[in-house]
């Protein structure tokens, strides 16, 4: 792609650097190149300058100089988003904002239960401050230990504790925006109630970037549990596990914190390729089930595990499984579920999805989406896994044994669609978690509505009017 030129770019970038100084810009090459490529490698950027702004009013004047320039925005927290939304286009005329220099915790309010943290906050830190006064800051996600509170927020994160949290979004009291024109929204409440008119925050949140800047976040927090008792339980087939689910939920009411999904395969594929792991059972079975039960009060979960594990057998919906007896146990459970992507790269091309459909839909989505891939490529793996307990499959898709990996990636676009075909017939969605970005742009404009995609558009163009906030993320520019 060639290179835009943008006018009087020499002056704008000299602007930038007397606003944030030598400290906040980044334009050597090879100090640049770690913050133009996602994680996966599948998205490669190019821009003038890496901006790393250590204030909110330094975002804004950084912000409000690119609004009279005409220079367009492509913020940027940790880099572990999955659909590119974070990497500049390769036509280089874009400044990354990077928040991560903005990562104070501003507050930490036990009796009000909430933690106020700038947008560069690493999520793992911001979890360790809450616990620092007996607090649960429940977002939680195997990415935790680098992306970041404004990352979060603006993809609308998941993760593990959906079920009993809900996600990112469900944690929001107040934010904090600096808008495409420079200036500041301060709605950092702290309130759980406060019904005054159209809830802005949550255009912001999900929003992947494109309508303004988040610069901090009023989160809520929880008490921290007291016992946690982590399972890991074979079950006969997939409808099995659905019953299980529904049978632990029953048993434990709002205890069970998390309900990891797991084929065979990602057993092989953790045991083949991440250092540490073994099999926790004797034996092989086709599927898990990681549960999580959690309870701020102490005593009597293992219990409640143990009668949910008995009487699952008795009905046949557990066939075999082990309870962590300790914290090392639990951790060596959750290692297999939370190192997935990285088992899976040593085995060659993987086509990812990540769909949500009902959850009473998600055995028959397997069976459907496996039978279409192994149909579409023959000898293709699938490798299912996620949060079965939010409807949320992370349906990956390895490439056969020995074929060439490029030739099995060209097929990713016709995959994806009937993927995704698979999961609207069920009543789902094609991202349940990861966002849309430049990946799922195209199945945006397949699955929505006329009028929910013209609303879209309205949004977009009344809050960021010069589209300069991430152009080309979420909607077609
Ligand atoms: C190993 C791994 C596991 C993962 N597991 C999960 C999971 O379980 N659940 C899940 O939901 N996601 C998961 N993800 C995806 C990713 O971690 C999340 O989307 C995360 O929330 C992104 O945060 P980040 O700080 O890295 O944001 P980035 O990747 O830097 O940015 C993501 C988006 O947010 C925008 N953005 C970033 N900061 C701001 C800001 N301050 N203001 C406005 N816009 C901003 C960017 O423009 C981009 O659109 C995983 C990723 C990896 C690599």
């Amino acid at each position: 792609m060639t290179a835009v030129p943008i006018p009087n770019l020499p002056n704008a970038l000299a602007r930038i650097r007397a606003i944030v100084g030598d400290k906040g810009c980044v334009t050597d090459p090879e100090a640049m190149a770690p913050f133009l490529i996602d994680d996966r490698k599948k998205f490669l950027g190019k821009t003038p300058m890496i901006v790393r702004p250590a204030t909110t009013l330094e975002v804004a004047a950084v912000v409000e100089l690119c609004a009279q320039h005409g220079l367009a925005i492509v913020p940027q927290g940790g880099n572990t988003g999955l659909c590119g939304a974070q990497i500049p286009s390769p036509a280089g005329a874009e400044i990354v904002l990077n928040l991560s220099r903005l990562n104070r915790v501003r507050d930490v309010d036990p009796i009000n239960y909430t933690i106020t943290a700038e947008a560069g906050c690493i999520l793992a830190e911001v979890q360790a401050k809450a616990a620092e006064v007996d607090r649960l800051m429940p977002l939680s996600l195997a990415a935790e230990g680098s992306c970041e509170i404004g990352g979060n927020l603006s993809t609308n994160a998941g993760g593990i504790n959906v079920l009993r949290y809900g996600m990112a979004r469900d944690l929001v009291l107040g934010i904090e925006v600096v808008l495409p024109d420079g200036r500041i929204w301060d709605g950092l409440r702290r309130l759980r109630k406060d019904n005054t008119g159209y809830d802005l925050k949550h255009l912001f949140i999900g929003a992947e970037g494109t309508l303004g800047i988040i610069t901090a976040a009023v989160l809520k927090l929880f008490p921290r549990p007291r016992e946690v008792v982590t399972a890991l339980l074979a079950v006969p087939d997939l409808d099995s596990a659905l019953a299980l689910m529904v049978q632990a939920r029953e048993a434990s009411g709002d205890k069970l914190t998390a309900f990891e999904l797991m084929e065979r395969i990602c057993f092989d594929f953790a045991l083949r390729h991440v250092p540490g792991t073994h099999d926790p059972l004797n034996q092989a079975y086709d599927h898990y089930v990681l549960l999580e039960l959690s309870s701020s009060e102490t005593g009597g979960l293992r219990a409640t595990m143990e009668s949910i594990l008995e009487s699952a057998i008795e009905h046949g919906t557990v066939i075999d499984g082990t309870i962590a007896a300790n914290d090392a146990q639990a951790k060596a459970l959750w290692r297999i579920r939370e190192t997935q992507n990285d088992a899976q790269k040593p085995e060659g091309g993987s086509i990812k999805h990540d769909v949500s459909v009902p959850v009473g839909q998600v055995p028959e989505f397997i069976r459907r989406a496996s039978a279409f891939v192994t149909t579409l490529i023959p000898g293709a793996r699938p490798v299912a896994f996620g949060h079965v307990g939010d409807g949320n499959v992370h349906f990956n898709v390895s490439q056969p044994i020995g074929a060439d990996r490029a030739r099995f990636l060209a097929r990713w676009p016709d995959m994806n669609h009937g993927i995704h075909d698979i999961a609207h017939a069920l009543g789902g969605s094609f991202s349940a978690e990861h966002g849309v970005g430049v990946l799922k742009r195209d199945e945006l404009v397949r699955f929505k509505s006329p009028v929910e995609i013209e609303l879209m558009r309205r949004i977009k163009a009344a809050i960021d009017p010069q589209g300069l906030m991430n152009p080309g993320k979420v909607l077609e520019p």
